[in-house]
């Protein structure tokens, strides 16, 4: 399959790295749109949050518990938002389930 954070999770193409397990790959976006914004990926392709469920949900789960282990180690005592947008009209662009995660700047909501 020719999925672009695939290649990032096995590291065919390079990334900016946060945190890698056996099971998950966390990297500063590219585009950043806050002070801190790194997204969070499954190794394993799953291609949205619509794609979740029973089989692959611990994974989904294990990215939270990253998140709060990343956050404790950047200091993000202030608060952080995370985000994981879901198809055309949730504004997802890379179709390869991810969470982003923002912080070190005041966010507004909602989200445009
Ligand atoms: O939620 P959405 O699918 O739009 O997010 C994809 C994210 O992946 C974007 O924030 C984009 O900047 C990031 N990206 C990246 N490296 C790439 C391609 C996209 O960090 N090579």
């Amino acid at each position: 399959m020719d999925c672009l954070f695939c290649k990032m999770a096995a590291g065919e193409i390079p990334v900016n790295k946060v945190y890698e397990d056996d099971t998950v790959l966390a990297f500063h976006d590219i585009d950043p749109q806050a002070p801190v914004h790194f997204l969070v990926i499954p190794k394993t392709h799953i291609g949205s949050p619509a794609e979740i469920n029973a089989e692959n949900s611990a994974v989904a789960a294990h990215i939270f518990e990253v998140i709060a282990q990343i956050a404790q180690e950047m200091n993000l005592e202030n608060g952080y938002r995370v985000v994981t947008n879901c198809g055309k009209d949730g504004g997802q662009s890379v179709p390869h389930l991810h969470f982003h995660v923002l912080a070190k700047r005041s966010l507004a909501w909602p989200p445009g």
